[in-house]
């Protein structure tokens, strides 16, 4: 590795920050039935940017509906500020 490389990442590193983070699922509910949740089911629309189809995962609904992302999916939150 050159020097001047080994400086900059050291560098990245020294302004690197850390900090903890909560994992939450977001998921979509149903807008038809409110029981059920949309689900891909393996089809992407070739379309700018690619859509994916969702579907209700209750068996009695067929109510469906296109992302941009896919749900579900994990964000992540900042830990709440705790008081002392
Ligand atoms: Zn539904």
């Amino acid at each position: 590795m050159e020097m001047v490389d080994f400086l900059s990442k050291l560098k990245e590193k020294r302004m690197e920050e850390r900090k903890e983070v909560k994992p939450i699922k977001v998921d979509y509910k149903c807008p038809k039935c409110d029981n059920g949740y949309l689900r891909t089911y393996g089809t992407v629309l070739t379309s700018y940017p690619p859509q994916y189809p969702h579907k209700c995962n209750n068996l009695k609904c067929d109510y469906v509906q296109n992302f941009s992302i896919t749900y579900p999916y994990i964000d992540y939150e900042p830990e709440p500020i705790k008081y002392e």
